[in-house]
C-alpha cells in the first residue's frame, strides 16, 4: 500500500532562539490540533505514519497529549547532542514518551549537514549518536536537513531505516520519503495529500531524484 509518512517539527510558539529560516516548520497548536484529527480520521484506511524531528520540548508537552487521545503513535527522532538541553526533552522525557508506545530514533548529534563531514565526525554523528541512544531503543534515523550523499548512506547502513526529505510514498524501502509540515497545511490538504494517487511522472521523477542523490 501507498503509505505517507508525516514529519513535523516543534509545536506551539518556538523558543526565542529558533532561528527565522526553521519558524515556519513549527506548527501552531490550534493548527496542529485539526492535522492531529485528520490523521486520526484517515488511519483506519491509509495509516499515514506520524514523525517529529529536533526532541524539542514541545514533542511531549504538545504532541503527545494529542496522539494519545486520538490512539495514535508516532517516531521521534531527537539530537544526541541536544538531550536535556533548555527546550529539548531529557532522558526522563525519552523514557516518558516510549513508555507511551512512541519510539524513538536518531537525528544525528549535532543537527549538522552529514555531506560536510570528515569520516571522523560522521561516524561521531551516525554511530555515536546511536550509541547515546542506545537505551531508548534506537534503530531508525532522520537525516538533518533532509540531505544525503552516497558516502553518508553507507555510513547508516547498520540502521534499519534512514528517512529523508524527498517527499512521496514509501513502499518500505530503506530509505524512507517523508513529507514534511510547513506553516498553512489545512486539515483538507493533508487528506488530499495522503488520500490522492500523485500522477506516474511526478512518483518517477521523485524516485529518480532520490535514485540520483543516493548515488552522488
Ligand atoms: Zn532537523
Amino acid at each position: 500500500m501507498r503509505q505517507l509518512v508525516v514529519n513535523f517539527h516543534g509545536i506551539g510558539e518556538p523558543p526565542q532562539e529558533i532561528p527565522d529560516d526553521e519558524r515556519p516548520y513549527w506548527c501552531p497548536r490550534d493548527e496542529w490540533l485539526g492535522l492531529a484529527d485528520a490523521l486520526a480520521d484517515l488511519h483506519a484506511e491509509r495509516q499515514p505514519r506520524i514523525t517529529f524531528d529536533d526532541g524539542n520540548a514541545s514533542d511531549v508537552e504538545e504532541a503527545l497529549p494529542a496522539l494519545l487521545e486520538r490512539g495514535l503513535t508516532a517516531t521521534f527522532f531527537v539530537c544526541a547532542g541536544r538531550i536535556g538541553f533548555p527546550h529539548y526533552l531529557d532522558d526522563e522525557a525519552l523514557h516518558h514518551l516510549r513508555s507511551h508506545g512512541m519510539r524513538i530514533g536518531s537525528h544525528g548529534w549535532d543537527h549538522i549537514d552529514l555531506r560536510t563531514l570528515d569520516a571522523a565526525r560522521l561516524r561521531h554523528e551516525t554511530e555515536g549518536s546511536r550509541e547515546r541512544l542506545a537505551e531508548h531503543g534506537v534503530d531508525e534515523f532522520a537525516l538533518p536537513f533532509g540531505s544525503y550523499d552516497r558516502r553518508v548512506l553507507r555510513s547508516l547502513e547498520p540502521y534499519r531505516h534512514v528517512h529523508t526529505s524527498d517527499g512521496g510514498a514509501t513502499r518500505d524501502g530503506w530509505l524512507v520519503p517523508r513529507t514534511s509540515y510547513v506553516r498553512g497545511w489545512t486539515a483538507d490538504g493533508l487528506t488530499r495529500l495522503v488520500t490522492e494517487q500523485p500522477p506516474a511522472w511526478k512518483v518517477a521523477m521523485r524516485q529518480g531524484k532520490t535514485l540520483l542523490k543516493s548515488l552522488r
